[in-house]
This record gives C-alpha cells, sequence and structure tokens, in this order.
C-alpha cells in the first residue's frame, strides 16, 4: 500500500487553510508527511489520479503570481479535478464591497476549493466567511502564505532530515514578507531556532515577540547558521523609502559568498521567488547547484498543494456530479 492510500482516512481538523498561525505540530507533520509522499508520485511519468474527480478548484489571484498559481493548477490537475484560473487586476477592485460580491458570485457556482491571493492582509479570512467550500490562503498582504512555509519546511526536512534544533536565518524584507511570518510560526513551532536579519527600517516592531532572534548585521546574523533564507525587497508594499538605494542595500544585505562564508559549510540557499538577483542575492550564490535549493523549493511546491487540495476535500462533502 502506497503512503498516500495508507493516510487516506486521516482527516485535517480544518475547513480552510488561512495560516500556519495556530496549527499544531502534528497537524504540521500530518500535511508535510503527505507531501513528502507526493513528491515521489509527482516525479513518476503517470501523474494522473483521481483524488480530485467531480471537484471544482477556482484559482482566484487578486494579485499578480507564477509559480503559486501554476503550481496550484498543476496540483489540481493532477489529481484529476477541474480548474478555473481566475486573474483580478488590482486596479480593478475597490475593496470591501466588491470582494465579498466575488465570494458570492463564486460560492453560487459551487466550487469545492477556492485559492485566494489578495494585497490586503485579513481578505482571505473575510471571503472564508462566506463561502461555503474550502478556502485556501495563496498569500494575503504581508500577513500569511502557509502553502510557501509548507515547501519551505519541507526543502529544508529532506535536505536536513530534521527541523528540530536548526539554526535558519530569513534575510531582508521581513516587514512586508507573509513568507517570512509564515515560516517564523511554522519554524518555531517546529522547535527550530529561527533568526531575521534586516536594517531595522524592514522589521517589524517587536518581532521578538514571535520568538525570533534579530541581528541588523548580515555576517554576524548568518555566523554558523544551517539555512539561510533570502527574501525579495516587496516595494508593491513600501510606502516611502525603506532603503537609501538597492545598491547600497546589496552592498550590506545582499547574499554574496563573502557573507555566505559566516554560516555552517553546508549551509543551504532558499528563496521563495521571484528573485532580484543582484538586489537581494548575487546570480552566481543562487545559481550555485551544490547550495542552493531554489528550483528544489518550486518542484516541492507542487506537492504540498497536491497534499493540501487532497486533505482540505477529504471532509467535504460530494457534490451532484461525483454521485451521479
Ligand atoms: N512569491 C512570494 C509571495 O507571494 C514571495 C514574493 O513575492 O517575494 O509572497
Amino acid at each position: 500500500m502506497t503512503a498516500i492510500a495508507r493516510a487516506s482516512n486521516i482527516r485535517f481538523p480544518h475547513r480552510h487553510l488561512l495560516g500556519i498561525e495556530g496549527l499544531s505540530p502534528d497537524e504540521i507533520t500530518l500535511l508535510l508527511d503527505l507531501s513528502e509522499s507526493y513528491i515521489e508520485y509527482h516525479r513518476q511519468a503517470d501523474k494522473k489520479r483521481a483524488v480530485l474527480r467531480g471537484r471544482t478548484l477556482i484559482n482566484l489571484f487578486f494579485e499578480t503570481s507564477t509559480r503559486t498559481r501554476t503550481s496550484f493548477e498543476l496540483a489540481g490537475k493532477r489529481l484529476g479535478g477541474s480548474v478555473i484560473n481566475m486573474s483580478v487586476a488590482t486596479s480593478a477592485i475597490k475593496k470591501g464591497e466588491t470582494l465579498i460580491d466575488t465570494a458570492m458570485t463564486l460560492n453560487a457556482m459551487h466550487p469545492d476549493v477556492l485559492v485566494v491571493r489578495h494585497p490586503d492582509s485579513g481578505a482571505v479570512k473575510l471571503l472564508s466567511e462566506k463561502v461555503n467550500c474550502a478556502l485556501i490562503n495563496a498569500g494575503d498582504g504581508s500577513h500569511e502564505h502557509p502553502t510557501q512555509a509548507l515547501l519551505d519546511a519541507l526543502t529544508i526536512r529532506r535536505r536536513k532530515g530534521r527541523l528540530n534544533g536548526l539554526v535558519v536565518a530569513i534575510c531582508g524584507d521581513i516587514l512586508h514578507s507573509r513568507v517570512a511570518r509564515s515560516n517564523i510560526h511554522l519554524l518555531t513551532t517546529m522547535g527550530t531556532r529561527v533568526r531575521v536579519v534586516a536594517p531595522p527600517t524592514l522589521l517589524p516592531a517587536e518581532i521578538e515577540r514571535l520568538g525570533v532572534e534579530v541581528f541588523n548585521d548580515m555576517r554576524r546574523g548568518l555566523e554558523d547558521c544551517d539555512i539561510v533564507m533570502m527574501l525579495r525587497l516587496q516595494s508593491e508594499r513600501m510606502h516611502g523609502t525603506f532603503v537609501p538605494s538597492t545598491r547600497e542595500y546589496f552592498h550590506f544585505f545582499g547574499l554574496d559568498y563573502e557573507k555566505l562564508s559566516a554560516a555552517k559549510p553546508d549551509a543551504m540557499i532558499m528563496h521563495p521567488g521571484p528573485m532580484n538577483r543582484g538586489v537581494e542575492i548575487d546570480s552566481e550564490v543562487a545559481d550555485d547547484i551544490g547550495r542552493s535549493a531554489i528550483t528544489e523549493q518550486v518542484e516541492i511546491g507542487v506537492a504540498v498543494r497536491m497534499a493540501c487540495l487532497d486533505m482540505l476535500t477529504r471532509t467535504l462533502p460530494l457534490s451532484a456530479a461525483e454521485l451521479a
């Protein structure tokens, strides 16, 4: 019996996946273990399964995305579901009423899963209160991006064999990053030591209350760490000037071999993408196949999304199409 089949009677005790905050270590491990079995699965030539047969997944993106949207689309199709992509230009949206109207319209079409990305923190939770289907947060403002944190954790666990006791340095624009927030919640829940490394202007007030150590200097922050996770400068979320210039930012906070030499010799480099080469990361470091896990993160992302779609639809009632 395959691991996926063995796990098929296990249920996830939440209707939606809105964030990592509040998930228990067991719930996180459950999602990581199921994702692990989907990695082997989606490396096979025949990738089709019937787990989502008769199910409809709508990707509703109010913000641009390349890898996350494609990843959910592939995951849904590989599990045999029908996938519809809806991109809504941010400029056309009047917040509040329009969002609720959109939710009600989509709800009336009876999807089984809505995957939503929105520029406003909290918008996805608001939507979840209005729909009957399962909802997955694909990134809301600078709040959470749970599937990114799950794929990052699985990438780390596969390379390093564990999460507990490792030292992870998350570097760059912590202030605006939903990836940082979801990773901090997940890693601290799983017993990983988390450091955040950034200029003071790019750190949220009282970030240490999330259980992280704070550094304003790359060499000190990277000292003897196991994982270096770089973040993009989220200029689309910046109102005002947060760094003097991208050139100066790279000089002090961009990852190059010189700064990386402070980390453990086998430290792994990660980046959620899209990368700004020469701004937060040097091209050579990003493409270093011995150290960088950046393309592996993308591959693992599809498996994680398959696992989340599988898990969340297990408790949904079957639609008329499925019962026919
Ligand atoms: N793709 C990630 C996100 O949507 C990271 C980024 O955009 O910098 O948050």
